[in-house]
């Protein structure tokens, strides 16, 4: 077992019996259920909705390297400028360069998930920038010291008091606020900094190829400000966020906002095509796109898993899922948690270390489906599973586990032999202290099926 994996049982062990954290989580995506549901309403066939935005992106993702070339012919040709990073590393060397040549001391951030992934913030503060995010829920996880809980809310995790309390110690603000006052301070806060940050960063939730565009949705208005403000936009994306043309989101920015909050329509969605054209008042002098792989043409490579690049990060299937709902999203130790983040995570990452989280399921298949893209997540679990054996990374105990289990099911001799009493004693010194630390302890009958069963027709007969 590596050491990721020790660290995610006993992440997970901790949460799954916290019944404070099971209390908050329920009561958000409850609230989430409910919205969803009036969202749903929307659509005349929801069903037709999906199938065609899947189709949509799997033609999108079979044509990704022309699209690609398309959207950087596009930006360019209106002043944009183009930056190819194969991982972290290099879209981190990137943004470091361009925050040189802007003498930049202070960047603003709008909530992205890619620049979790690179791990944008700690590398800026280590090279002396302060990174600020703007969006309220990604603000608290950083006054707390916390990476995001959850794809789309942040900081679903806390309560408004939890929330009080975060501000109250890192800002020394009054202990019992309220909700409204809180976001005020927040506002208050952040408002300067738009002012003073050379350099806005923000992802995308999509990119659009025929126009040579991004799109940045979100509830708070402050990934415009982030765009519009500082004097250098840079957008980091990934390159699966493809959507081929702009019409396109006729479809997937209702899919987005309906499966991500139960909203009809995301209050703010924002089409960029370049900086600042001559004329224009608002809007970045210089703007750049860093189409970020970090392991995604890893996904594109094996066409079993192929399909989780249709993904548009709504989070349903994170609160779909009873794994996630008991664990919570910390404890699985990735970027993208959940479902689709147990799918992507092992090829994005590395097998090796991150196979574990293939096995945080129950494939109940409920992911599978909530998704609006009706991603086959949980079949893809199941693939993630088979190829790690394929490579050969279950460990010594497991392969001779399955052996043992192999050789018993291929024999009615065996099995009835495990069955005599000595099942019992097997599986007690086994596995009674995994199962029996919360669970009552199992006792197998004495008897087997077979036996009982032979038992009866000898009575049968006799009576
Ligand atoms: S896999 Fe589907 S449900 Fe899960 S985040 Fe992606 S689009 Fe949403």
């Amino acid at each position: 077992m590596n050491e990721l994996q020790s660290t995610f049982l006993a992440k997970s062990e901790v949460k799954a019996h916290d019944l404070e954290h099971k209390r908050k989580i329920s009561w958000n995506i409850d609230k989430y259920n409910a919205a969803v549901v009036k969202g749903k309403e929307q659509f005349a066939d929801l069903e037709l909705a999906r199938k065609k935005a899947k189709n949509i992106k799997w033609k999108a993702i079979e044509h990704l390297d022309t699209h690609l070339e398309n959207f950087e012919k596009k930006f360019i040709a209106r002043g944009g400028k183009v930056l190819w990073a194969n991982d972290a590393d290099e879209a981190l060397a990137q943004i470091l360069t361009i925050c040189k040549e802007q003498k930049t001391t202070q960047v603003v951030k709008s909530k992205s998930m890619v620049t979790e992934e690179i791990h944008l913030n700690d590398f800026l503060e280590k090279n002396g920038i302060e990174s600020v995010e703007t969006d309220l829920g990604e603000y608290i996880q950083q006054l707390d010291g916390e990476a995001p809980y959850h794809i789309v809310t942040p900081a679903m995790h806390k309560s408004k008091e939890d929330v009080a309390r975060v501000f109250h110690e890192k800002l020394g603000t009054a202990p019992h606020l309220s909700p409204t006052e809180l976001t005020l301070i927040a506002r208050e806060k952040l408002r300067s900094k738009y002012q003073t940050a050379q350099i806005g960063i923000t992802g995308a939730n999509f990119w659009i190829a025929d126009t040579g565009s991004i799109c940045v949705t979100e509830n708070e208005g402050n990934a415009r400000l982030t765009t519009a403000l500082p004097k250098v936009h840079i957008a980091i994306v990934g390159i699966e966020k493809v959507l081929p043309c702009i019409k396109d989101l006729n479809l997937f920015w209702p899919l987005l906002s309906t499966f991500g909050t139960g909203q009809k329509v995301t209050s703010y969605n924002t089409i960029l095509n370049g900086p600042k054209q001559m004329g224009e008042s608002d809007g970045p002098e210089e703007m750049y796109v860093i189409f970020l792989d970090n392991g995604r043409t890893n996904l594109l490579a094996e066409p079993a898993v192929r399909e989780s690049m249709y993904c548009i990060r709504c989070g349903s299937c994170l609160n779909a899922c009873p794994v996630y709902k008991n664990i919570g999203g910390h404890a699985y130790g990735a970027t993208y948690s959940g479902p689709i983040g147990a799918v992507i995570t092992p090829h994005m990452k590395g097998m090796e270390e991150f196979k574990h989280l293939s096995y945080a399921s129950s494939l109940c298949g409920n992911c599978t489906e909530v998704c609006p893209l009706k991603i086959n997540i949980h079949n893809m679990l199941l693939v993630n599973r088979q190829l790690a054996v394929k490579e050969g990374l279950n460990g010594f105990s497991e392969n001779m586990a399955w052996k043992v289990w192999r050789q018993s099911m291929m024999s009615r001799k065996l099995i009835a032999m495990a069955s005599t009493g000595m099942k019992n004693k097997v599986f007690h010194s086994i596995f009674s202290k995994a199962w029996a630390n919360r669970r009552n302890e199992i006792k197998f009958p004495a008897q087997t099926f077979q036996q009982m069963y032979k038992q009866y027709q000898h009575q049968s007969t006799k009576d």
